[in-house]
């Protein structure tokens, strides 16, 4: 009906005006296919590029995933085989402070409660004892505690590991930058070894303190941020899972422990599952345990 009420109009006016009309018409269809052609390259390149991202991670970290592709499997996963809903879940991550972990990755657009943020500095889990059991006394009654052990790194397609770029800045930043600045500090020998962490800097002194008891192992990588991050997270399920929990309401205790690896704003992030644990407490049950 529109079309034919311009084309009506269209007609009957004036021989400038319908050349006018015309032109602008040519005009309008020319920009949209120019439009439409750069949006088509744009999304081409970034295919391109999300491909090579997605390679140059499998190298390093084989079986790694996008982020939110594998939150969506592990919520269906625990819905259909085990029974626990969404909303009978309780997050707690042991991931580093940086803001990018929740940027692009987060459980939270899955509507599971929390996060109770048990990590600080590299993901290691400073909130100790104390927090951790504050958060198991947090999850639904016979629901599901939920642990993500995940330090991260970056991958940026430019800057390459160890790095990423961030939005809204036109350089590349460290990633993760305080397992960075400690390796760096390792490499050139400046950790004191026993030192007592300060409170100025306490976190990151204490990551400095696990880099100097793994010196070899890190300084003979030819990883070695990769050697070091992958430490860490042994090192945050290792403190976790010492610490002993009190009397809860909650069914199900679920471990997921890996690593996350962050990117460039035009890529997902990604991450690297090295295992996963389910233990029933009321039948006391590992129910599952699942290796990469
Ligand atoms: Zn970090």
């Amino acid at each position: 009906m529109i079309l034919a009420i311009r084309l009506f109009t269209f007609v009957r006016s004036s021989p400038d005006m319908r050349k006018m009309r015309v032109r602008f018409l040519v005009s309008v269809l020319v920009i949209s296919s120019l439009i439409s052609c750069s949006l088509k390259k744009q999304q081409e390149d970034n295919h391109q590029t999300s491909q090579h991202t997605c390679v140059s991670i499998r190298e390093i970290f084989p079986g790694a995933i996008p982020f939110n592709d594998y939150t969506d499997s592990l919520l269906f996963f625990l819905y259909t085989v085990h029974n626990i809903p969404k909303d009978k879940i309780l997050l707690a991550q042991s991931t580093c402070s940086d803001d990018i972990l929740n940027t692009k990755n987060s459980f939270i657009n899955h509507k599971v409660k929390g996060p109770f943020i048990l990590g600080g500095l590299g993901g290691l889990p400073f909130t100790g004892l104390t927090g951790y059991n504050a958060f198991a006394q947090h999850v639904p009654d016979r629901g599901a505690a939920l642990v993500f052990i995940g330090p991260h790194i970056g991958y940026s397609k430019q800057a390459g590991w160890g790095r990423i770029m961030r939005e809204g800045q036109l350089e590349s930043t460290s990633c993760c930058g305080a397992t960075s600045h400690v390796l760096e500090k390792l490499q050139r020998h400046g950790i004191l070894t026993n030192k007592q962490p300060e409170e100025k800097d306490y976190q990151e002194e204490v990551i400095e303190q696990l880099a100097l008891k793994n010196k070899d192992e890190i300084l003979n990588s030819d990883k070695p941020l990769i050697t070091f991050t992958k430490l860490i997270y042994k090192e945050a399920e290792r403190q976790i899972t010492n610490m002993p929990l009190r009397k809860s309401n909650f069914k199900f205790l679920i471990f997921v422990v890996g690593i996350v690896i962050n990117t460039d704003p035009t890529d997902p992030d990604y991450i690297w599952v090295d295992h996963m644990a389910i233990y029933d407490l009321e039948s006391e049950r590992e129910l599952r345990i699942m290796e990469k």
